[in-house]
């Protein structure tokens, strides 16, 4: 397939642990990559890793809380068949110790950076399109990361909302929720809560990022239909309580 044939996915935060992960995914998948990520050297990297093993793909090196540098990527890009919105940071720090500013940090990368690539990608979409959205298993309620897990609530609730109003585009929106993964975010966890965490987890292991990518391949598929405002936990049981 020639390379402006192929359909193409931009994946947030390629430079991460997940995030590259789900970059060798889509590449496998057949998709033209664009590794977006603030960190330009890991987006470099990525994509250029990608490509020495026969891949399509680029870096896109830029701060998603950068509305011009966003639209200008979207805008530039032949065609665009998926969005995964994985981007996210984190930290830990328990609900009397939080500012407004903790969560306005955490609301801006977390909610609304997704909602603005979505919004200026949705224009470029045609019927068929994806648009996967990183939660976090913290949505359901989880301690010392208040306004984490709020912004990850907030997540869903826009995921739900987004493929109620794209559905008549036959774009479908679907939202991912991972509980534990063996990424350096997990290195924001003190040890002994770690070792909480891992025990909670029926599996007892963290799960891996390619456990990630699985489920986002699934959902970013071209031929997946029928299926949108979902929230898929790969979490290794935990939320069976
Ligand atoms: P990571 O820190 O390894 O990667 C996140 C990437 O996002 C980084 O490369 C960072 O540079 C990039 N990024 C952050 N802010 C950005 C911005 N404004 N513009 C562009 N890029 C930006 O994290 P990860 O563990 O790979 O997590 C990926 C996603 O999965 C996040 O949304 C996270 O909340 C979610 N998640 C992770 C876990 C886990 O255990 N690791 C669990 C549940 C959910």
């Amino acid at each position: 397939m020639a390379a402006g044939e192929r359909p193409v996915a931009v994946v947030t935060g390629a430079g991460g642990g997940i995030g590259g992960a789900i970059a060798r995914r889509l590449v496998a998948d057949g998709f033209h990559l664009v590794a977006l990520d603030m960190a330009a050297e890991r987006a470099e990297a990525v994509a250029a890793a990608l490509r020495a093993e026969g891949g399509s793909a680029e870096a896109a090196p830029l701060d998603l809380r950068d509305e011009a540098a966003v639209e200008a990527l979207v805008g530039r890009l032949p065609r665009l068949d998926a969005v995964v919105n994985n981007a996210g940071i984190f930290d830990e720090r328990p609900l009397l110790e939080l500012s407004a500013e903790d969560f306005r940090r955490h609301y801006e990368v977390n909610l609304i950076a997704l909602f603005r690539l979505s919004r200026h990608g949705i224009g470029r979409m045609g019927a068929g399109g994806k648009i996967v959205n990183m939660a976090s298993r913290a949505f359901l309620g989880a301690r010392n990361h208040a306004h984490y897990v709020a912004s990850k609530a907030a997540v869903v609730g826009l995921t739900r909302a987004m493929a109620m109003e794209l559905a008549p585009r036959g774009i479908l929106v679907n939202a991912i929720a991972p509980g534990l993964v063996d990424t350096p975010m997990l290195r924001a966890l003190t040890p002994e809560r770690l070792a909480q965490q891992l025990a909670l987890q029926p599996t007892g292991r963290a799960s891996r990022p390619e456990d990630i990518a699985n489920a986002v391949s699934f959902l970013a598929a071209p031929g997946m239909d029928g299926i949108t405002g979902q929230v898929l936990l790969v979490d290794g049981g935990k939320s069976l309580g």
